[in-house]
């Protein structure tokens, strides 16, 4: 490329420069406005190709001086070129050969302009579209897509004013053996192909034969020994793609094309720097949409190209080691997705699920990269967190319940207990599914029943390690909930999480899983139920007055929130305009005292249960600590209220910030 703008000539080196923006001015360039061709750059009919027949002599300097001098009466905008030829001063044959002579330094800008084909204006018009074009294309490319002039007519003249033959190539009566696959990205690049090999010449159709840096290419690939001809771009374009798709079929189907790299690529760089939990992709009759959920609450990220939502799935599919040909059943699978910019890893857990319009991909995300956070930092109220260490625990023995739905953070707070838990003296063993987290000095087991590392088998292997704690990742059934209660009578402490609604819901869970009465009350320490809830900005928080209706709906009346400061996020840059930045737990936790023991094995009903605890046991219920977080301005009343269960009526916010020890 350096090499194409030192064979310029000087004078042509201007022109070019106002005629197409794919040369770069050089430097040598501006010196020329103070020497003697300054007058060449003013005259913006000088042509660059009369410049060459001068210098070649194919037209004398009297010649030249006339036609300047006619060229100067004409009220019509001619070219001086064409001047000169209807002079006959010079034929097409000797204008053809200069042409061909002088090609290095010709650009088909100036060519066109040149030979009266196309108007300086209309290059200058076709080099701001080339300019504001977010893909960088040729000259040639946008003369034609913009309708400036029509590729045959392109080809025509070039084929003719260069005298370049003009070859449409087909793929059926070339020579294939000059296509090896591995250059047909050259190809494209270039523009170019080869399509005969004869007497140690190869013939190759350009789209461009003027195109320096596309000859050099192709002489690259092939060989000095070329014999240039002219093709239209689009034959060019049909016969690659031909040939692909021919190559495509011989061998089977596609490994995943670059464009669903890249864009998968892309979506999971994109989540994991925007925090997302999950990733929706999903299919719809005209459209791909792919959706984030971050904070716990779905958001629109982009839409994506319909056709390539067969290439992303099988992508994602090859990715999470899924099959790739089944396209009629459900799958799931998992990766280890590793970000090289940022050096970020996670592991992503994939569904894919089958809807009428294709397959929809969810990818839940679990950074490895997150900290476990300290049971002080989850957001539990100090008292909470005094009763909940000293009186679960820090029990030598038993099972400790953590529930809520999916994606109320009881995960969160599981490796919190457990970090809390960790320490020199004590075994603590895990079995997962997934890991979500890597936690120094503790053995943990990822559950894998592909493998037939079942939870069952682990189950019953873990209880033979000697362990002090035993961390399970769910109790989904009799069977784990069974092995959680006879670990617990044999002396061990137990952690899992459980889904359901509240405290109380757990322990009737526990008996409607058919488990004794009196092996809950025995074993079952404590049950903490949370919630996450929106964090209000803290950038944009201001005053909010709560309306009459929120304070219906939860039977409160004025008096009930004296004390009370509730907030509103109004939406700022730092929060991008949700006026919520991250989450807050809501808290429910149960201690089961000997009055609660005594309820559940007396088969109390769930509400003489809660009435019990709350008076008992110092129950601060799910509902009271969200108002009580919301009426600190940590979250938002009308999340509260539409987000946690309403079981009874909740206390003035006074008394339940006495009761968690905030007063
Ligand atoms: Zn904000």
């Amino acid at each position: 490329m350096e090499g194409i703008e030192a064979v310029i000539d000087p004078v042509s080196c201007l022109v070019e420069t106002a005629l197409d923006a794919e040369n770069k001015p050089e430097p040598g360039c501006e010196v020329l406005h103070s020497d003697d061709h300054t007058h060449v750059a003013d005259d913006s009919q000088t042509s660059v190709i009369v410049s060459f027949l001068t210098k070649d002599g194919a037209i004398s300097q009297e010649q030249l001086d006339y036609a300047r001098r006619v060229h100067a009466k004409l009220t019509s905008r001619r070219s001086l070129l064409s001047v000169i030829k209807e002079l006959n001063f010079i034929t097409t044959e000797k204008l053809r050969e200069t042409l061909k002579r002088n090609l290095v330094s010709l650009r088909i800008g100036t060519l066109l302009v040149e030979l009266g084909y196309l108007s300086e204006e209309d290059i200058k018009a076709a080099l701001a579209i080339q300019h504001s074009a977010p893909v960088k294309k040729r000259l040639g490319d946008v003369l034609v897509e913009a309708n400036f002039i029509s590729e045959q007519k392109l080809v025509e003249t070039l084929a003719f004013q260069l005298g370049f033959p003009h070859i449409e190539p087909n793929l059926s009566e070339m020579d294939r053996s000059l296509l090896p696959r591995g250059h047909i990205r050259n190809f494209k690049q270039h523009n170019f192909v080869p399509v005969a090999r004869e007497d140690g010449h190869v013939t190759v159709v350009f789209g461009d034969p003027t195109d320096q840096r596309d000859i050099e290419a192709a002489q690259q690939l092939l060989g000095k020994n070329l014999v240039p001809a002219i093709a239209s771009r689009r034959a060019i374009a049909e016969l690659l793609a031909g040939y692909e798709r021919s190559f495509l079929e011989v061998k089977g189907p596609a490994p995943a094309e670059d464009s669903a790299v890249a864009i998968v690529n892309q979506i999971l760089e994109e989540a994991m720097i925007e925090n997302a939990s999950d990733i929706h992709i999903e299919p719809f009759r005209d459209r791909q949409r792919v959706r984030f959920r971050r904070d716990g609450v779905l958001v629109h990220h982009k839409y994506i190209n319909p056709e390539l939502a067969n290439s992303m799935v099988s992508r994602l599919k090859v990715m999470a080691a899924a099959d790739i040909s089944e396209r009629m059943r459900h799958q799931d699978g998992r990766f280890l997705y590793e970000d090289l910019k940022t050096g970020r890893s996670a592991d992503v857990r994939a569904s894919f699920f089958i809807t009428i319009f294709g397959e929809k991909v969810v990818l839940r995300i679990l950074t490895k990269h997150q900290q476990v956070l300290s049971l002080k930092d989850i957001g539990m109220t100090s008292k909470m967190l005094d009763r909940f260490t000293v009186d679960a625990l820090d029990m030598p023995s038993g099972v400790i319940l953590i529930t809520g739905p999916t994606g109320s953070g009881k995960t969160t707070t599981l490796y919190s207990c457990v970090a809390y838990l960790n320490d020199v003296n004590t075994s603590i063993i895990t079995a997962e599914e997934p890991v979500e987290y890597v936690v120094d000095g503790i053995s943990q087991c990822a559950i894998n029943p592909k493998i037939g590392r079942t939870f069952e088998e682990t189950l019953r292997h873990m209880v033979r390690q000697d362990p002090d704690v035993i961390i399970l990742g769910e109790i989904r059934d009799k069977y784990s909930a069974d092995t959680a209660i006879q670990a617990a009578l044999t002396g061990h402490k137990i952690l899992s999480t459980f889904h359901t609604e509240d405290s109380i819901g757990g322990l009737l869970r526990l008996l409607n899983m058919d488990i004794e009465a009196f092996l809950i009350s025995s074993t079952v320490v404590s049950v903490l139920a949370q919630r996450l809830i929106r964090r209000i900005c803290p950038h944009c928080a201001v005053d909010y007055t709560p309306t009459p209706g929120e304070l219906r709906r939860i039977g409160y009346s004025q008096h009930d929130i004296i004390g009370a400061t509730f907030k509103i996020g109004e939406g700022c840059r730092s929060c991008r305009y949700t006026g919520y930045k991250g989450r807050v737990g809501a808290f429910e936790l149960l201690i089961l005292n000997e009055s609660v023991k005594d309820a559940i094995l007396s088969k109390k009903t769930s509400y003489e249960i809660r009435r019990l605890s709350v008076q008992s046991s110092g129950l601060v219920t799910l509902l009271e600590d969200g108002l009580a977080k919301a009426a600190t301005g940590q979250a938002l009343l009308h999340d509260v209220i539409r987000l946690l269960p309403r079981l009874m009526k909740p206390r003035p916010i006074q008394e339940i910030r006495r009761l968690s020890g905030e007063e």
